[in-house]
């Protein structure tokens, strides 16, 4: 690699912050419309490992905002994740890539997690984030949960959390929609009862609402200059992001979670203990575990 590849990046965090960079392994979990921009973006930073998951192929309705999509790729028969592998090869070969198509909720992705240094969470189902935050608290791995949100067709945007331990967790920040978050608790069968006794549509719990490459691309940028500032050492002054597309704006705070959560008095730094695999193990619907 030429020496002067990342001149420009190490004029903002120095050399031994770029060797950081290197150094590191991110989970990307989801390579969908929010996490194939932060992988293209990992890259370019010069990262030294990406780990990503995602089951789902290339379908007509994502290629208004995939990053590394490209016209020809056939449809169906495209999973995202070998879209993600080409495109990190094509900026930098010497990156290394695993790609995982499964389930962000299996064992395999598990594993990945587990030897992550850094996860970004890059999903549209606040089960899968249920997942996803307890698993890195029970492993001690720095979480970035990315958002992108469009409630109504006039208020878009998004919101980033950083959950690095001492500061809460996506339940006790109260980041997880309980309705979600209790399905995917539930078995299959719970569920099948749940549409039939409220009249929920399959159709409407999955991939549905407004997706936008510019809204994403705004999001995964702020996700991974957090992680870039924790890679590199430069402290945050916050630990959540709230985007709003339709104000033009970006806010910060920073918040703190319960005393008594669960999730970070007793969950935290369980490892093998928290027994994760227990969720492998419960039948869950086809509609969870989808990327953004
Ligand atoms: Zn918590």
């Amino acid at each position: 690699m030429s020496e002067d590849r990342f001149d420009r990046n190490e004029r903002l965090f120095g050399k031994e912050g770029q060797k950081n960079l290197r150094r590191a392994r991110v989970a990307v979990m989801g390579a969908g419309g929010l996490g194939s921009f932060c992988i293209a973006e990992l890259a370019l930073l010069g990262v030294g490992a990406i780990d990503t998951v995602d089951r789902e192929d290339l379908s007509l309705s994502n290629r208004n905002r995939y990053v590394g999509a490209w016209h020809s790729d056939p449809i169906p028969g495209t999973p995202k994740v070998e879209l993600a592998r080409r495109h990190v090869e094509l900026i930098d070969p010497s990156i290394a890539f695993t790609a995982i198509k499964d389930d962000i909720v299996s064992a395999p992705a598990l594993e990945l997690l587990k030897r992550a240094d850094f996860v970004l969470a890059c999903v549209d189902n606040d089960g899968v984030r249920f997942f996803l935050n307890e698993a890195c608290l029970a492993y001690n791995k720095p979480l970035i949960d990315l958002a992108s949100d469009v409630p109504e067709p006039d208020r878009f945007g998004g919101h980033v959390a950083v959950i690095t331990g001492g500061h809460g967790c996506l339940h006790c920040l109260d980041l997880l929609d309980p309705h979600e978050a209790r399905r995917f608790l539930s078995n299959a069968e719970m569920v099948e009862n749940e549409a039939a006794v409220y009249g929920i549509k399959a159709s409407a719990l999955s991939e549905t609402g407004p997706s936008v490459a510019s809204v994403n691309g705004t999001v995964a940028s702020l996700g991974v200059t957090a992680f870039m500032a924790l890679a590199t050492g430069t402290k945050l002054s916050y630990n959540f992001l709230t985007y709003r597309g339709d104000l033009g704006t970006v806010s910060r705070k920073t918040t703190t979670g319960t005393d008594d959560c669960y999730y970070c008095s007793t969950v935290r730094g369980m490892g093998e203990w928290a027994d994760l695999e227990r969720y492998f193990r419960m039948q869950r619907p086809s509609s969870e575990s989808s990327a953004a």
